[in-house]
């Protein structure tokens, strides 16, 4: 039976960075996907910030580069927002994927492909796992295991973690467009009957692609229902006159920050672990930061031998420390979003239609640190402490 330091489940963003960077320390790492193509079946937007790119030190699959948002109110005010400079990527996620693994493999680790993990456990202070290829069965051990598998991770379950807070339904496409419309704006449907509890996407992957799509809170489970409305939406038909769609683009998001990400001889890193920002839904910049943090722990865990719950803990704290305060904040921003109803979203887009307040949001916005902007919003916009008056003063 092979025995590994590391086993990380799952070769998406989280799990390729992590296997790549313990493989470069030179730890004996395996990684298990169990479909037979890093990066597919997407079900993703594939809208990221720069820093992702940061953290990677390339800047591969990307497709096109966004510097400002059209806002969509439900009665389609628009409230316009843009920057000099670009803000985010839009990426091909097969490609971006693709080349975090090919990191991890160049780095010595051992990638099995169509190896689908069907049951772990611990035994005598190692972790057991049994994968099935093409209906064959083999077994493995580790001195610990890393579950970057995902919402509905089998690892998480295995050891008893709590499931997300919340989980949101996606639905979209990939579009082929003819018509021309400003690449370097995504345009933002919010309201009620667009997409109830979270919003819409129109995403320009250049010229001639388009991603549209939207996700919906967990109670409202028919998101094809309101992708084909938003199909009809005046301003989605003017720019996407001739459209075709190529592939549709499915997916649940897990939302909702936890600090129970580890036990003896067990991590999970992304959205396993529920790392996904909670305002927009975008879980690979959080899934390669916290698997920085991970793979440090990790490596310093098993040089020491020790990856006992109490010496992986130091994990989750850095995670905390960095980007705690946002998660929290973020995620109360959205319980007072959850709670508005499109006539209130209507008076804010009034309030918020200001051109100090709009050049604010475009030179200060932050996809990754939405939170931050709340209080410079508020100086320049009082009048929305009405929505949610305590809330927001606590969060400032
Ligand atoms: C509709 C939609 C739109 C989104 N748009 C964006 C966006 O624009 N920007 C953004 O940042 N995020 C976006 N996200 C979220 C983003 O896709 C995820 O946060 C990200 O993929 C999480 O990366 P991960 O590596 O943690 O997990 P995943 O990418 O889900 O990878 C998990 C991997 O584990 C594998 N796996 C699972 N179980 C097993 C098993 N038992 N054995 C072996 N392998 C297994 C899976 O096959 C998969 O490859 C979107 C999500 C959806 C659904």
């Amino acid at each position: 039976m092979k025995h590994y330091d590391v086993i990380v489940v799952g070769a998406g963003p989280a799990g390729g960075h992590v296997a790549h960077l313990l493989g470069s320390q030179g730890f004996d790492v395996g990684l298990f996907e169990e479909h037979n193509e890093i990066g597919r079946p997407i079900q993703c937007a594939g809208l990221v910030s720069l820093r992702v790119f940061d953290i990677l030190g390339n800047k591969k699959g990307v497709l096109n580069e966004i510097k400002g948002a059209k806002v969509h109110s439900p009665s389609d005010q628009i409230l316009d927002i843009h920057s000099n400079s670009p803000k985010a990527c839009v990426i091909d996620r097969a490609e971006f994927d693709n080349s975090i693994v090919i990191n991890a493999v160049d780095s010595g680790c051992d990638l099995h492909l169509g190896s689908k993990v069907k049951e772990v456990k611990r035994k005598n202070g190692k972790i057991h796992i049994q994968e099935s290829k093409k209906g064959k069965k083999e077994d493995f051990t580790a001195n610990l295991i890393v579950g970057c598998d995902g919402l509905g991770s089998i690892v998480a379950r295995s050891f008893g973690f709590p499931k997300p807070k919340e989980v949101l339904s996606g639905f979209g496409a990939e579009c082929i467009v003819n018509t021309d419309f400003d690449i370097e704006y995504v345009d933002i449907f919010v309201g009620n009957k667009i997409a109830p509890g979270f919003f819409a996407w129109l995403i320009p992957t250049g010229e001639g692609g388009a991603r549209l799509g939207l996700c919906t809170a967990h109670d409202k489970k028919n998101t094809r229902h309101y992708f084909e409305n938003l199909l009809t939406h005046k301003a989605v038909r003017s720019r996407l006159k001739d459209v075709k769609i190529e592939t549709y683009i499915t997916g649940a998001i897990p939302i909702g920050p936890t600090k129970n990400i580890v036990s003896d001889g067990v991590m999970l890193v992304g959205d396993s672990a529920c790392q996904v920002k909670p305002l927009s839904g975008g879980g690979i910049y959080l899934g390669l930061l916290s698997g920085g943090y991970a793979a440090n722990v990790a490596a310093g865990a098993l040089e020491y031998e020790d990856v006992s719950e109490k010496s992986l803990r130091k994990y989750p704290q850095l995670v905390q420390a960095d980007v705690g305060k946002e998660l929290k904040r973020a995620f109360q921003l959205r319980k007072i979003y959850l709670g508005l109803k499109d006539k209130h979203i209507e008076e804010g887009f009034k309030i918020l239609a200001d051109k100090k307040v709009l050049s604010l949001i475009g030179k200060r916005g932050d996809i990754d640190y939405p939170s931050g902007l709340t209080k410079a919003v508020l100086k320049k916009a009082p009048r929305l402490m009405k929505f949610a008056g305590p809330v927001l003063k606590s969060l400032i």
